[in-house]
């Protein structure tokens, strides 16, 4: 098998599985019981916590644990919006969002926020004065760290400066979901107050992720309950999950540096040999983040494409596993002509793919263009 849709969602990696598992069976005990069982399951959730707090680099503030990106953005941005109450109702964000920031974005819309979004360029980058130049009065920055389509690296670091010097009352929030694991830098040094991150796309389980808020950053829950996770996140926490999230979080974190080294080497590989496809346009930004390459082939069908890659077990996606069937609002916003829209491919990349896994799709590749060009 070909995997090549690590952005959709990655295989759980070995030991994050096993240490799911070890939980499932073993150590279930619910966090917030007062026996040994119970004890023990705490423990495993305060080592998860200290483990994604060490990969994002933060000293101070807070980890809180929840069910995925879709969720920890949902909590970041409706909290941060009702920071300054009907004081400041402005919130600046940019066309290019995952649909969980969209969507988010629109409901609040509707309770009467004003929401400002930026376009991209045509290779899909953002330019912070965009943003910032909106952002004097608003009451939330929220982008995301690495887009999901594209690769394309958003320029947080100079939004984050930005409102500093222009003293902005917004708070940043960052969706890191693509990013974490991806980067150099550790995430928190970018100095945004809440990050988004999520289990299932660096090797955990489905159904856990992460939410950071930096040190005296407080937002309203949005879910009421028990009061777990210091009253932001009521619900007995999904430890197999979340304990896997933690792991994954130590394996990738070891190993951080030569499996960037690695996903730099496999995206030169794939674009050098993609150039041999005739026809065949990239998308994604020169300087786009390595584990993300989208691409299309004018005249061709994404669709057709895929079943003709998955004749041979290469697993990519036609745009965003999250918006299966639609055309892509990422490469709408970059305005893309509609021949490359309708036959975009990405492929995205995790440090255990092979070169071997780049020459099979090439192959399919060149099986799939003849299928247009007869
Ligand atoms: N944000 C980005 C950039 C993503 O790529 C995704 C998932 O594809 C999400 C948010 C949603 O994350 P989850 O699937 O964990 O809810």
């Amino acid at each position: 098998m070909h995997y090549l849709d690590n952005a959709a969602t990655t295989r759980t990696i070995e030991p994050a599985a096993k240490k799911a598992a070890e939980i499932m069976t073993e150590r279930f005990g619910n966090p917030s019981a007062m026996h040994k069982l119970g004890l023990e399951a705490a423990n495993e959730l305060s080592l998860a916590r200290e483990r994604v707090k060490s990969a994002l680099g933060a000293g101070g503030g807070e980890i809180m644990f929840t069910s995925g990106g879709t969720e920890s953005i949902n909590t970041a941005i409706s909290g941060a919006a009702h920071k300054y109450g009907r004081q400041k109702r402005k919130i600046i964000s940019t066309e290019i969002e995952h649909a969980a920031t969209l969507e988010t974005l629109k409901a609040l819309e509707n309770q009467g926020f004003t929401v400002i979004l930026v376009k991209p360029d045509k290779k899909g980058n953002v330019n912070a004065g965009e943003i910032l130049k909106n952002a004097e009065d608003a009451c939330l920055v929220t982008m995301m760290a690495i887009n999901n389509e594209t690769g394309a690296v958003l320029p947080f670091e100079e939004v984050r400066e930005g409102l500093k010097s222009m003293r902005s009352p917004a708070l940043l929030h960052l969706d890191a979901v693509q990013a974490f694991m991806k980067t150099e830098k550790p995430l928190v040094s970018s100095g945004a107050d809440l990050i988004s991150v999520s289990g299932h796309k660096i090797g955990g389980v489905k159904g856990a992720g992460a939410l950071y808020t930096a040190e005296g950053i407080r937002i309203p829950p949005i879910l009421y309950g028990g009061g777990q996770e210091k009253g932001l996140r009521s619900g007995t926490e999904a430890l197999p999950a979340i304990a896997a999230l933690g792991e994954a979080c130590r394996f990738r974190q070891e190993r951080l540096h030569g499996d960037l080294k690695t996903l730099r080497e496999l995206n030169a590989y794939a674009r050098e040999k993609l150039k041999e496809i005739p026809g065949l346009i990239i998308n994604s930004p020169d300087d786009a983040s390595a584990h993300i390459l989208n691409f299309s082939l004018p005249g061709a069908r994404s669709e057709v494409l895929m079943r003709v890659l998955q004749q041979r077990e290469v697993y990519v996606s036609s745009g965003s596993a999250c918006s299966r069937g639609h055309r892509s609002h990422v490469l709408a916003a970059m305005r893309l002509d509609p021949a490359l829209i309708d036959s975009a491919i990405r492929v995205s990349f995790c440090p255990e793919n092979t070169l071997r896994d780049i020459d099979e799709l090439r192959a399919g590749l060149f099986e799939g263009v003849k299928l247009f060009t007869r």
